[in-house]
């Protein structure tokens, strides 16, 4: 991809503002839905379900504007070819995920029923906590969610990883193997599922201040094995106390 094509994925076209009005707007009303409903619910269980509602609801929006620009924008399809990942590829799968608590929640849901998934992220939790981004991506340490090659939790994953993009395979290796990731210059990305991503995390992040609950990027594999690890972290989230704040990022 030439340099003005690069620098042109910045700008964003009247299509592409309207769409990011409405995920905007969805994020917001979404989570003050799912923060309600959570509240209101008298188990839990009902509880979390609830609250992990709002990332299915919400993380597929990145999904579908991404395929929409392939498919309507001039340059979509051009771009489409031109970007490197590939099922199999998983150079990136080795790096801090930020997460907010609702996703967190999310897939800590869907982990209660994988029992081998939710073993391997309790014995990863302590081995790569506190850990910097790039001291985790240096040491090699794989995503505790990653299957061959592949996310195991591929419907569920984090906006993070449906957001990150690479437009050379090469780039993300060098990232990995060379021992010292923090020297290279981060791997060039496709810019909108980024940009859609931070439009959801901003309104999630305001809607869940005016629910007055705690609304910091965390850590995946930590705050997800906390909530697993502690049957009240939810209730006390939801009560207001900063339950996650040892795993801010
Ligand atoms: S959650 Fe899935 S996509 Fe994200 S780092 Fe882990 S294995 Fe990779």
């Amino acid at each position: 991809m030439g340099e003005a094509k690069r620098r042109k994925q910045f700008e964003h076209s009247d299509v592409q503002k309207a769409q990011l009005e409405r995920v905007l707007e969805v994020a917001y009303r979404t989570t003050r839905a799912g923060m309600s409903a959570a509240r209101a619910a008298t188990a839990p269980a009902e509880r979390r379900r609830e609250l992990a509602e709002v990332h299915r609801q919400t993380g597929g929006l990145v999904d579908e504007l991404t395929q929409q620009y392939f498919a309507t924008d001039p340059n979509g399809q051009q771009t489409n070819e031109s970007l490197a990942c590939r099922r199999g590829c998983s150079f990136c799968c080795h790096v801090n995920v930020q997460v907010t608590v609702l996703e967190a929640v999310a897939i800590a849901e869907h982990l209660q029923d994988a029992a081998d998934l939710k073993r391997s992220l309790l014995t990863a939790a302590p081995v790569t906590a506190g850990l910097r981004p790039a001291q985790r991506l240096d040491r090699r340490i794989p995503c505790p969610l990653l299957r061959d090659g592949a996310c195991s939790i591929y419907a569920q994953r984090p906006r993070a990883c449906r957001a990150h993009t690479s437009f050379n395979a090469d780039w993300c290796e060098e990232a990995l193997t060379c021992g010292d990731s923090a020297a290279l210059p981060p791997v060039t990305s496709f810019a909108w599922p980024r940009t859609v991503s931070k439009a959801i995390t901003h309104a999630t992040t305001m809607a869940l201040e005016h629910e007055q609950a705690q609304a910091i990027p965390v850590e995946m594999t930590q705050a997800v094995a906390l909530i697993l690890q502690d049957a009240t972290a939810i209730e006390r989230w939801l009560g207001g106390e900063a339950v996650f704040a040892p795993y801010r990022t």
